[in-house]
């Protein structure tokens, strides 16, 4: 039935950005169009987002307007207990029924984030630039991404350390 998908506008201001206290994104505009569909044993959720957000610039480390475009769907299921199954399944507690979508939506926009993100060129700080020299601006960052990586590496020795996420997903597992 037609009657059975709702649409809610939200407008995420300064507010809310410092209400979720994450660091990748302080303040920003940004609106979310979110699309709410209910489908036999699910929920299907669309969002929308559309806006600008504060990021400090790579170059010269000053504040800088990012444009955030992003389309993300979740599937929403009723279970026993809360727990993200993939990148867009989230099972809630039946009991409850309710999500909390701010969190969502504050990722899809850090993740609408580029991972290089500087001013247009001339809209630097210049007097940064000048102190900070070719250190953080230079053209070539191509060290940047082999550095991630092994950090990212370093886990792997000894303990595995295992995502909470996952735990919640082997304790499922465990119950069947
Ligand atoms: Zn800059």
């Amino acid at each position: 039935m037609q009657s059975d998908a709702y649409t809610y506008e939200f407008t995420l201001d300064d507010q809310f950005f410092a209400l979720i206290d994450a660091p990748e994104v302080q303040k920003g505009e940004v609106y979310v169009s979110l699309n709410v569909k209910k489908l036999a044993q699910s929920f299907e959720l669309n969002f929308q987002t559309e806006g600008t957000v504060k990021v400090l610039c790579d170059c010269c480390l000053d504040e800088m307007d990012q444009s955030v475009h992003s389309v993300d769907r979740l599937i929403v299921k009723l279970g026993d207990e809360y727990s993200e199954e993939e990148d867009d399944l989230v099972i809630i507690p039946a009991n409850e029924g309710v999500i909390d979508v701010a969190w969502f939506m504050y990722e899809f926009i850090a993740l609408a984030i580029p991972i290089k993100h500087v001013h247009a060129e001339g809209e630097c700080n210049k007097e940064m630039n000048e102190k900070l020299g070719s250190l953080l601006c230079s053209s070539s960052n191509d060290g940047e991404g082999y550095l991630e990586t092994e950090n990212h590496k370093m886990g792997d020795d000894g303990e595995t350390v295992i995502d909470p996420r996952w735990n919640e997903l082997k304790r499922l597992l465990d119950n069947n």
